[in-house]
């Protein structure tokens, strides 16, 4: 099915894990899609693997925490593909610790790169996606902000702001056509995840209704519907792909 034939994709953090294979899915229904990630190698061996199915693709190494740099990449984004239907907010990082502990730079990095790389990367594609009066905006969550996990308040934090920036730019741009959701993954397999040992992936299996951790295709699929013409009527919201985790 190509679902999203002739459109552009942006995808943040599209150079491994979930953001990968969101780029990945997304091409696979007919997107061009834009590979952006914070090491050149990483995007651009997400875009050979688009050119790979055929489709166009970009690659641009950006921090997505360097408001500079993101309003240039935009800008040249913009040139290159001609417009933007779909905006992916994916680029994460945890820096874990308890709250006692927690340095103000382990919490500023992981605010900076998960909340204002997700404020950047919508404010620098906002004007085009307000002219063009469509598109789709999908900023990554996590149960992290739902639940609360702990030693993750730096992490729990920014994706819960995640949240609030999600339904404040979907009423922000609804009389425009343009729609904004949130995804909120539960445990991914992921060098995210890796940290974890077998053991504690077993405990995690086991407070997970549909037993097992997911994979990063469960969450492409998804955000493949959310981006797609089977979702124009929804904006605003938070989908929960955790396996039941959170219910
Ligand atoms: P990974 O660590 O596997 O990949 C992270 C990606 O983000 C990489 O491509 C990395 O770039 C990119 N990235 C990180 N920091 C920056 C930055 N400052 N600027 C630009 N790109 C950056 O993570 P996951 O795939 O597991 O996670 C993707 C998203 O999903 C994150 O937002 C994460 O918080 C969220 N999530 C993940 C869960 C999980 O269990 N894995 C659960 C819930 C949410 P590069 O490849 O160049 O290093």
């Amino acid at each position: 099915m190509n679902q999203l034939a002739n459109q552009i994709a942006v995808v943040t953090g599209a150079g491994r894990g979930i953001g990968r294979a969101i780029a990945l899915q997304f091409a696979a229904a007919g997107a061009d899609v834009v590979c952006v990630s914070r090491t050149a190698e990483n995007s651009e061996k997400t875009a050979g693997e688009i050119r790979a199915l055929g489709r166009k693709a970009w690659a641009h190494a950006v921090d997505v925490a360097d408001g500079a740099a993101v309003a240039a990449a935009a800008e040249a984004i913009l040139a290159e593909a001609g417009r933007v239907d779909i905006l992916v907010n994916n680029a994460g990082i945890t820096r874990d610790g308890l709250i006692l502990r927690m340095s103000e730079a382990d919490w500023d990095a992981v605010v900076d790169t998960n909340l204002k790389g997700a404020f950047f990367f919508i404010k620098a594609f906002s004007r085009a996606f307000l002219k063009q009066r469509s598109g789709r905006i999908l900023n990554i969550s996590s149960v992290s902000a739902l639940m609360g996990i702990a030693g993750q308040s730096n992490y729990s934090a920014s994706k819960a702001g995640v949240i609030g920036l999600t339904r404040a730019v979907a009423r922000e741009f609804a009389s425009r056509g343009v729609t904004v959701n949130a995804l909120a993954p539960g445990f991914i397999e992921t060098d995210m995840t890796a940290v974890l040992t077998a053991e504690m992936k077993g405990d995690i299996a086991q407070r997970i209704p549909l037993g097992r951790l997911g994979r990063p295709e469960d969450i492409a699929e998804a955000a493949l519907f959310l981006a797609g013409p089977g979702a124009g009527y929804i904006t605003g919201q938070v989908l929960t792909v955790d396996g039941g985790l959170v219910m």
